[in-house]
């Protein structure tokens, strides 16, 4: 946990459920627990990602940060600024909001991702409100980028796409796809779902939306592969009937013509994947209780 959120948490809990911070040990004790109203709610003093309550057996529920404290994890830019000047330009750390939602929003590992995508800005006219994004290329000049500062003002939409992208996938920048050959290549939805599995060593392209099917791309990997043996594709959609009804078509057209094999991934291998490659995700899972 980054030192200015942890002061900030730390505060919190403290007023919130008056736990006892003592100086030594590893835990913050005797907090009240909101279920039962005992004081046996405690968390780990270094990393309060979790607050259990040490009534295993009556109670013991537990309460994650990012559920009691939202909007600590909602507003980028307002706590990780760009240096600008009066004319907005912006003259130092140009990607702070950005790479602080990507490290402690979503767990990923800073030196792994920079330089994949750039902070950029979205401004909603109809709604007259603005957000700092995290904003990746597409091949064909396309976009899509992210909002990262209370996302929920612009309803249902959470991103925005610009360009044609069709028969493309997002890959990582410096991707070598001579790599993939004879491997598992995973085929999921979103970006950050490939970039979970990147994390854990994984080979991984994002088809950006679940109707998106890549011939393009196949193609032109068919090419850089010539002669090399073919991955394997993964095709990991996310959960619900688009997904699955898109993830049946696409392993039945990919049968046709191209030189891959392929196969589906359940839900639930995909899950174990993505929590295998960013444990940060769900943090102190493994945390001992305090003696
Ligand atoms: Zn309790």
């Amino acid at each position: 946990m980054y030192p200015e959120l942890h002061s900030e948490v730390t505060t919190r809990l403290i007023n919130d459920y008056s736990f006892k911070s003592s100086r030594c040990g590893e835990f913050m004790q005797q907090g009240t627990c909101p279920s039962c109203g005992k004081k046996e709610l405690y968390t780990n003093k270094e990393n309060p990602w979790v607050l259990r309550c040490g009534r295993l057996n009556k109670c013991g529920d537990e309460f994650h940060i990012k559920d009691l404290y939202p909007d600590l994890f909602e507003s980028w830019s307002d706590r990780f600024p760009q240096k600008v000047t009066q004319n907005n330009q912006v003259l130092e750390k140009p990607n702070a909001a950005a790479d602080a939602y990507m490290q402690h929003g979503r767990g990923f590992t800073l030196s792994t991702v920079q330089g994949w995508y750039e902070q950029g800005a979205y401004y909603c006219g109809q709604r007259q409100i603005g957000t700092a994004t995290v904003k990746f290329k597409l091949p064909c000049g396309a976009t899509w980028e992210r909002f990262i500062d209370k996302p929920q003002r612009f309803g249902k939409m959470k991103a925005n796409f610009a360009g044609k992208y069709t028969g493309q996938w997002w890959q990582a920048p410096d991707t070598d796809v001579t790599t993939w050959s004879g491997k598992e290549l995973w085929l999921t939805e979103g970006i950050f779902d490939a970039i979970a599995l990147l994390h854990a060593d994984i080979a991984a392209v994002s088809l950006m939306t679940c109707n998106n099917f890549p011939d393009q791309a196949l193609a032109d990997l068919e090419k850089s592969l010539a002669g090399q043996k073919k991955p394997k594709l993964i095709f990991a959609l996310d959960d619900g009937k688009a997904g699955e009804s898109f993830t049946r078509k696409f392993v039945k057209r990919s049968r046709t013509g191209l030189g891959c094999q392929r196969s589906t991934a359940t839900q639930r291998q995909t899950k174990t994947r993505l929590e295998r490659a960013v444990p940060a995700r769900t943090p102190d899972q493994t945390a001992n209780r305090p003696m």
